[in-house]
Formats: C-alpha cells, structure tokens, sequence
C-alpha cells in the first residue's frame, strides 16, 4: 500500500490558532453543542458589519471584475494605497511599489519566499501572529523570536533583538498594533529597530494590519515613515478596520532604496505573475474604504462596541486570582498571563482543550504565538459585551477548579 507523505517541508511549519484544538471544537459542534469562540480575529461572525458604501461598490463593480487583473492589482485601488501613504508622510511608495493580495496572508508568504535560501534567518517577535513564523520555515527559513517586555507594554527588547543579528539574518518582522498582545509602539521604539536595519543592512516586514484599531490616545506611526533609506515593506488591509476579512483584500507597498533591491523585486514580481492576480471583487474595494468615511472610529473611540468590549474583558481577566493582563492598545485581542504558582501548567494547548471541554469555550493557547513559557493565553475582545461576560465567567470557574483541585 502506499503511504502518501506530506512535503518534509512542512516539519516545522505551525499554525495552531486553526489547530487540532478547533478540530475538536468543531466536531463537539457537529454533536450540536454550542462553544463560545473566542478564538479567531474575524469580525463578521460577531455581527461587525462593512461599511455600506464598500458593499455597494463591491456589488457595483462585480460585473467589471470578471476577468483576470494584472497581477499586482487594479490601478485604482493600487493608487489609493499609494496616495494613502503619501499622505501619511511616505513618499516613496509609487503605484508600482504596491502589490494587491489575497489578504495580507498571501504577501506574507510571498514576499517571504522571494527573498530567503535555506538557513536565512529573519526576526520575529515573540509573541507572534504564528503566520510570520510558519512562513519564515515553510521557505526553508530559520525565524529567530525577539523578545518582547510584558511588563513594559510587550515592548520589543532591542538588546535581544540585536544580540540575535548573524551574518544569517535577512530581516526584521513588526507587528503594530500587536497581535496578540495588543502593544502599539512609540516611536523611539521604531527608530531602535530602524537603526539597527540601518547599521545591519537589514530589510524592515512591517506588518500594520490594525493599525486604524487603537484605544484610548493611542497613535499608530508607519515605520516606513521614519526612514525613506531602509527598505520597509509594509502591509495592511481591509480585513480588520473595514471587517471583511472574507473579501481577501490586501497589500503590501515597499518603500526605501528600491535601487538596492532590483533582485528581490524581480523575484516578488515574478512570483505575483504565478499566482496571477489577487481577488479582483476585493480590490475594489479597496479605493472607496481608504478614501470614505471611517466608520471604525465609531467603534474604538469611548461608546464605541470594540473599545467597551476590550474594557469589560480587561478588568474581569485582571479580576480573577493568579491571572494578569496588559490592556491591549490596539488590535482586538488581550493576551492574559496565568501565574505559575497558582497555575502549574506544563502544556497550555493541554490546558486550553481541558477548558474547552469543560466549558465549551475555545482559546488559543500562548504558545501558538510561539511564546516562551506555558502561562499565557489570548482570547479575542469581539464578542458582544453579554457572550463576551459569559465567556471570561467560565475561564474564571474553570480556573477556580484548577486552584481547588
Ligand atoms: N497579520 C496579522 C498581524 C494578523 O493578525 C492577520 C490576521 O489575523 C493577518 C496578518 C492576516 O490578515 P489577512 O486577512 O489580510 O490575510
């Protein structure tokens, strides 16, 4: 009988936000039990809503977007996204320099696998959004975690950073907003981590996807921004601030001394041809979410639902005996800490199925961030406040079980 095998390329490739744990909450699904999921950074589920104006432009398009479109996406929306960095003081991201995609996922791994032979290292926080780390392994790549400082805000430690740059290291990966953590970065924290490209000769992924969701006096600043002689590849899209992430709209534009990176270019170019285009549905409507009314600011500034929920989730986390967390600046997930003292856990994707079963609500657990240590989870902040009350009151009992157990 043959055995059919999977690529060995895939050995230490990981994504356990959609792992084996959801494997199992979906077939206790299936026996038609109800889990509270708080799981997956999808908006729409929790009854987010686009912006009208996306979905009538969308509908309105769909006739003109039949066909194929170049590959690294419709003009229009290709200039939107450049004027939009324009005028956030970015000037050398042309209509060229951006490249349309089917959600940022897909230039992640594209870009990734334009640039990196077998062994070349690039940095990724720890935590991460685990895509960053799979695709780095997926091309052969070896991801190198920096540290990040939970009680300075999750922080990036650029001692660490630094002392983990080898002759090996192509890059540099940033998440801001974070997920999971929900730091937003200062900007001394983005110069530090722009001089060190800068004296290492060193590419800047710098991944922005939430940067319209930020809480309290917050300020997003793109790290392309900051530097027009370090080549910075940032990403965003529509599926977060505009929440439609089923519309697979993304982009990513380079900026920087394009001139020293002819090669790579090529090889992002080459790579955008084969896999032809991205959804031409989505990018159109990219032009009318980025220059329309930003209907997010209803939902982080005080009143608004995004903010209220992380608010409520925040203090009935931090309530709890032996839990702490950060209060997320951005982005729409918290990423608590469980004291080992109280919580003597040795395997957190153990701990996170356990309360699955118990309480029928589903986690993800810290180390699928590739965090370092079993002792922390993160939970997604979207629930209405009722589901979402519900569900941190049963990770409360859960734990109360743990501790008198
Ligand atoms: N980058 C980060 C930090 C994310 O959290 C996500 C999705 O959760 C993505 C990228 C992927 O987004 P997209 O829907 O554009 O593929």
């Amino acid at each position: 009988m043959p055995d059919f095998k999977q690529s060995t390329k895939l050995h230490n490739v990981l994504y356990d936000i959609r792992g084996p744990l959801l494997e199992h909450a979906q077939r206790m699904e299936a026996e038609g039990q109800r889990i509270l999921k708080l799981n997956i950074g999808n908006p729409a589920p929790f009854g987010f809503e686009a912006p009208d104006a996306i979905l009538v432009d969308m509908m309105r398009n769909l006739p003109h977007a039949q066909g194929y479109s170049d590959s690294r996406g419709i003009f229009s929306a290709r200039t939107a996204v450049s004027q939009y960095y324009q005028t956030r003081g970015i000037q050398t991201i042309g209509v060229d320099d951006v490249y349309l995609g089917n959600g940022v996922s897909e230039l992640i791994t594209l870009s990734l696998n334009a640039l990196l032979n077998n062994g070349d290292e690039v940095l990724i926080p720890a935590p991460d959004y685990p895509l960053w780390t799979a695709s780095v392994s997926l091309t052969g790549g070896t991801p190198v975690h920096y540290l990040n400082t939970e009680e300075e805000g999750w922080l990036p430690d650029l001692e660490d950073m630094e002392a983990k740059i080898t002759a090996r290291t192509k890059g540099i990966v940033i998440i801001n907003p974070n997920n999971p953590t929900g730091a937003v970065y200062p900007k001394e924290t983005l110069e530090g981590i722009l001089e060190l490209a800068r004296k290492h000769q060193l590419i800047v992924f710098s991944d922005e996807i939430y940067e319209k969701i930020l809480y309290d006096d917050a300020v997003h600043i793109n790290t392309a921004s900051l530097a027009d002689d370090v080549l910075v590849l940032t990403f965003s899209g529509l599926s977060k601030a505009y929440r439609v992430c089923g519309f697979r709209a993304g982009w990513m534009a380079i900026s920087g001394p394009k001139h020293l990176a002819h090669d790579y270019i090529e090889g992002i170019n080459l790579l955008t041809n084969m896999r032809l285009c991205a959804n031409v549905p989505g990018q159109h409507a990219i032009q009318t979410a980025l220059g329309g009314y930003q209907s997010i600011n209803d939902l982080i500034l005080p009143g608004g639902r995004l903010k209220e929920q992380r608010d409520i989730a925040y203090k009935m986390l931090n309530e709890i005996p032996g839990v702490s967390v950060q209060q997320a600046k951005g982005a729409m997930y918290l990423f608590p800490k469980l004291d080992r003292e109280v919580y003597p856990i040795h395997d957190d994707a153990a701990f996170a199925l356990e309360l699955l079963k118990a309480q029928k609500m589903l986690i993800t657990q810290g180390t699928a961030f590739n965090w370092v240590a079993p002792d922390h989870f993160r939970l997604v902040t979207l629930p209405a406040v009722r589901d979402l009350e519900d569900a941190i009151g049963r990770i409360a009992e859960f734990l109360e079980d743990l501790r008198e157990g």
